[in-house]
């Protein structure tokens, strides 16, 4: 399974909380979108063995883009690459931007899953984060796109201060009554450079509070396994046959293409990634040459990153695949430092594979870390 990623950086308003890369403004929309196809020809040769299985337009907003500017960057992949006959194409979408109208265009593309980034059902969250739409926005767009496409996902956000518990539970029971079948769902955190990051320094927006995210977190999970979900990665939440398809070759360590600017590619022991910086970007690209880094993954950077990824999944770790991937002296020292998370029961070993219990999984960031070959 290959997946292709593209990087849309682009937003209307700047959420106070988000580090990703994206601009404003739309002034260079035009010669980024050349360019970016540019990229996805220049790269063909990457993936010459490869079949294209799941295409995934993030960003930035990609629903800012008109339905033919999306129309023609999958035109130009299935031009340069070996695609199957029905990808998963997923389309990440603000609600402001799926109006009636622009979500029946959509579902004549060949886009077969949404992405929309509904964060809260509350205004008063919304505002605090800076979101582009409204609660009212939020139901208008579900109660479209739930008759036009039947492969769903919607953000929800958790942690937020002010945000009660019982506001919280009300937030994910909205989501159910619309039949959403996929939930990812990740707690407010404060990254450096930000707003938020900023407004909590000068003390005009209070400080985050650990333990209302991991009760938020709790009631996320007992909520949604109730109701028929698989909690198949920690901040992902899936009804059968309806896990991302994309997002889970990631976690699985399958190759990927990353266009756009910021976005980041693997193949299976190099990790690359593009300038973060649009004029950067198009002007590299107008000159065919590619603006990435990169870096070689050592041996002890794939076990790290494998046990990483792993623990955060419902596959878990496979002690085997260790042993024979990593060799037998790591696989002694994992053995060695699981040993007190087994007795605490944040960690289970069933079959020869190793997993979070429901106990650890809000931790499973910090176990991994303990496991790691440094
Ligand atoms: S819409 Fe998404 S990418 Fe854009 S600023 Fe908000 S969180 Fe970041």
């Amino acid at each position: 399974m290959s997946g292709i990623y593209l990087h849309i950086p682009f937003c209307k308003k700047a959420c106070h909380y988000c580090d990703f890369h994206f601009s404003t403004s739309l002034k260079n929309k035009e010669p980024l979108l050349k360019a970016l196809v540019q990229e996805i020809i220049l790269r063909a040769d990457e993936f010459k063995n490869k079949t294209v299985k799941t295409i995934y337009f993030g960003g930035g907003t990609p629903s800012i883009l008109d339905v033919d500017e999306i129309k023609n960057i999958i035109k130009t992949i299935r031009q340069y690459y070996k695609v199957i006959e029905i990808p998963e194409i997923t389309l990440e979408a603000n609600p402001d931007d799926l109006t009636d109208d622009k979500i029946k265009e959509l579902a004549q593309t060949e886009i077969n899953r949404l992405s929309i980034g509904v964060q809260s059902f509350g205004d008063k969250e919304l505002q605090m984060m800076n979101r582009a739409h409204s609660s009212e926005e939020v139901k208008q767009c579900l109660h479209t796109a739930t008759q036009y496409f039947n492969n769903i996902t919607i953000d929800l956000m958790y942690g937020i201060p002010g945000l009660s518990n019982e506001e919280w539970k009300q937030n994910i029971q909205q989501a159910l009554k619309f039949g959403i079948s996929h939930i990812s769902s990740y707690a407010l955190t404060v990254e450096e450079g930000t707003a938020l990051a900023d407004f909590i320094k000068k003390g005009t927006y209070p400080v985050i509070n650990e333990s209302l995210a991991a009760q938020h977190f709790d009631i996320l999970v007992n909520t949604l396994t109730q109701a028929g979900f698989d909690h198949y990665e920690i901040s992902n939440f899936g009804k059968p046959n309806f896990y991302s398809k994309h997002n889970t070759s990631y976690w699985l360590g399958k190759w990927y293409l990353g266009f756009g600017p910021s976005a980041h590619s693997f193949n299976g022991n190099i990790r690359s990634w593009n300038v973060a910086n649009n004029a950067k970007y198009i002007k590299s690209l107008l000159e065919n040459s590619l603006p990435s880094g990169q870096e070689i993954l050592t041996v002890k950077d794939q076990y790290n990153e494998y046990i990483m990824t792993g623990l955060r999944t419902i596959w878990g770790v496979s002690l085997e695949k260790v042993s024979q991937d990593f060799g037998i002296k790591t696989s002694i020292f994992l053995e060695k430092q699981i040993q007190p998370f087994l007795e605490n029961g944040t960690l289970m070993l069933k079959q020869n594979q190793l997993k979070t219990t429901q106990k650890g999984k809000f931790l499973a960031d910090g176990i991994a870390s303990e496991l790691f070959w440094v």
